[in-house]
């Protein structure tokens, strides 16, 4: 084994409800790829049959657990097995009741899943919550196995069957997996080698699959972020020790702690039993020490100047409740997050969802145990952290009642003024005549402005998807507004009709007021028809000299959908001609050429299609680390 094939390691989870093969599929993994101690199998199938019962492969997981537990002959290397193209950790193991919040808080991570539905069971109340859970996590690459498909004659009816409810499942949670595959773990069906009892499925095996799934970005690329863990002197030196999450740090680098924003210049990097070194990588323990002694303890978070985090008493968060009591709002709990632990309550609770089937309810006062919320915290004294979809480490915390973590979540905002410590400090703003610039506006709030232009035809969900990336966006703090076709006809544009050139001038005005919010930092969302090219493209004119980005983006609906829609009942009036120049009917629509992002709103929820106009957005209004002003 050469090193590079040590490197290439890939961490799965494997859930699904109680019962439906997880330990078997995980003893049958090892057997198929010949992971397992030598003479074990034997071993586990002489003692079967000594005690006259079957062999189970789930034994075989039950048996290298207890040896591990024990720490005797087998280590934890052992959980691991290989394919031909590079190693994996299966992490934890299902059944274990520290399973799901070792999951949940992060204890354990994943980069792929797999999530079993026994065939002659079906979607049962586990296999929703564990595949809400995945979501909540944001594993992206999910596969979902079948199994038990001999319990059912081998059966492409049924298979089908689960897996057109399970998708449509898991796409009102925005997961969408990569495929499904028919399964019998205990047979070895389509595990290592196809088999000809399912020969109507025509896709790959599992482990084929497997050797598909992408191996995580390393997070040195992400910005730096290094929790203190302690402070310990030496001499007259005192080093700060620390494992960095995220990110890379060098000798000389000016380093700022979080939330206090004190800064230094890193002088040296210390390992254990190792000499120095000038960098240290994501997932490096390792000793720091400065060029200027300044205070800062356990809990501080280092970062670089530039790369903006929230200093906050406040954030908002996904939460997933396990502890025995309810949550409940106002009361004090301890909040662990990296090293800093602290005391925060919850605020408010804005929604709970079963995650076993999607209900949501938004006036409950506590959280009971397995449920998930939205809510939003309070800490007593500032924290430093980070939204979870920008860096998963100091993104998610745990609370702890009772002694016990009690619950784990995510961070999904925080208000944009806490953003970075000192990015409000005076002395970093220039003002000019009291004239705030465009930088000193990216500084606060962290982002660009844009104008990001959504047109199709009426009844497409413009509004819609304007009005979800609104919420979204202003959930994660940033500055935000929505230009609505509609409300601009009730006021600016009141005097304007549906003409040719009344609808160029409707679309100047907008673009003109667009122009003008997003000059003052604002991501600003245009839902108008705009059905004309050239309309959509002097629009684009204007952002580009005032060199403001413009994003536009076909919300491609086709004609006979929006007219089956008819939210407004105004295809209807059009057919019947009670209305003159409808766009589609007795107006044209001109598709966008090349639009920046298409979105095909007949194919996709409401969600889906804000979720990729938010990835498109946030990607282009981010702030360049290199050319980030600093904090
Ligand atoms: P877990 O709770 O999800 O870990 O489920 P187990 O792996 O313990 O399996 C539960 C039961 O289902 C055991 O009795 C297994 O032998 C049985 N089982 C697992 N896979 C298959 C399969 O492919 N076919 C059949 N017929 N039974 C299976």
């Amino acid at each position: 084994m050469n090193t590079h094939e040590i490197l290439e390691q890939l961490k799965i989870v494997i859930v699904g409800h109680v019962d439906h093969g997880k330990s078997t599929f995980i003893g049958r993994l090892f057997y198929d790829t010949d992971t397992l101690p030598d003479g074990k199998y034997e071993q586990l199938v002489d003692i079967a049959k000594k005690r006259g019962v079957p062999f189970e492969f789930a034994n075989l997981m039950d048996s290298l657990q207890a040896e591990r537990d024990q720490n005797i002959t087998v280590d934890t290397a052992q959980i691991w097995f290989r394919t031909k193209k590079r190693q994996y950790v299966i992490i934890d193991a299902p059944g274990h009741k520290e399973f799901l919040k070792n999951m949940i808080t992060g204890a354990a991570s994943a980069d792929a899943a797999f999530l079993l539905i026994a065939a002659n069971e079906g979607v049962q109340e586990q296999s929703r919550r564990h595949g809400y859970l995945l979501s909540l996590l944001g594993i992206k690459q999910v596969v979902v196995l079948v199994n038990k498909m001999d319990l059912v004659d081998y059966s492409a009816d049924v298979f089908n069957t689960i897996e057109a409810e399970y998708r449509a499942f898991l796409k009102q949670i925005g997961v969408e997996p990569i495929t499904f595959i028919p399964i019998a773990a205990r047979e070895g069906l389509n595990v290592a080698h196809k088999s000809k009892q399912t020969d109507w499925y025509t896709g790959k095996t599992v482990l084929d699959m497997l050797d598909d799934f992408s191996l995580p970005v390393a997070p040195d690329n992400l910005p730096l972020r290094l929790p203190l863990q302690d402070v310990y002197r030496f001499d007259h030196r005192r080093i700060l020790a620390g494992r960095v999450e995220s990110g890379t740090v060098k000798v000389g680098d000016k380093l700022v702690f979080a939330p206090g924003h004190k800064t230094s210049v890193v002088k040296t990097i210390e390992r254990w039993n190792s000499p120095s070194t000038d960098k240290a990588v994501a997932g490096e323990s390792i000793g720091i020490t400065l060029t200027e002694q300044i205070f800062v303890e356990r809990g501080d978070v280092a970062m670089h100047e530039g790369t903006s985090s929230y200093a906050t008493t406040q954030f908002e968060a996904k939460l997933f409740w396990m502890g025995r009591l309810p949550l409940s709002i106002g009361k004090k709990y301890k909040i662990k997050l990296t090293s800093q632990e602290f005391e925060g309550e919850v605020l408010a609770i804005h929604k709970v969802i079963d995650a076993s089937n999607l209900s949501t309810s938004t006036s409950k006062l506590e959280i009971a145990k397995n449920d998930v919320a939205e809510v939003t915290i309070k800490t007593r004294v500032p924290v430093a952290l980070d939204t979870y979809d920008r860096i998963v480490e100091t993104g998610r915390f745990v609370i702890v009642d009772q002694r016990e973590v009690a619950g784990g979540g995510i961070i999904t905002g925080a208000p944009a003024a806490s953003i970075a410590s000192a990015e409000n400090k005076p002395s970093n703003l220039t003002y000019n005549k009291s004239t705030i610039t465009y930088e000193d506006r990216i500084q606060r709030n962290s982002h660009k402005g844009a104008v990001v232009w959504l047109t199709g035809l009426s009844g497409a969900g413009k509004s819609a998807v304007a009005n979800e990336v609104e919420k979204e966006l202003f959930i994660r703090g940033m500055h935000i507004s929505v230009l609505d076709g509609d409300n601009l006809r009730f006021g600016l544009c009141s005097n304007l009709g549906f003409s040719p050139e009344d609808r160029s001038e409707n679309i100047r005005r907008t673009a003109q007021a667009a122009k003008l919010l997003a000059e003052t930092g604002f991501i600003c969302l245009v839902s108008l028809i705009s059905p004309y090219r050239s309309d959509r493209a002097r629009a684009r004119e204007i952002m580009t000299e005032a060199s403001i980005d413009f994003i536009e983006v076909y919300v491609s609906t086709p004609l006979a959908e929006c007219e089956k829609r008819d939210p407004k009942k105004l295809y209807q009036k059009a057919r019947a001609g009670e209305l003159k120049d409808f766009t589609g009917i007795s107006a044209p629509y001109e598709v966008p050429e090349k639009p920046d992002l298409d979105i095909p709103s007949d194919q996709l929820s409401i969600k889906e299609c804000a979720a990729r106009v938010i990835d498109f957005v946030l990607a282009r209004v981010e702030i360049d680390a290199q050319t980030d002003v600093s904090i």
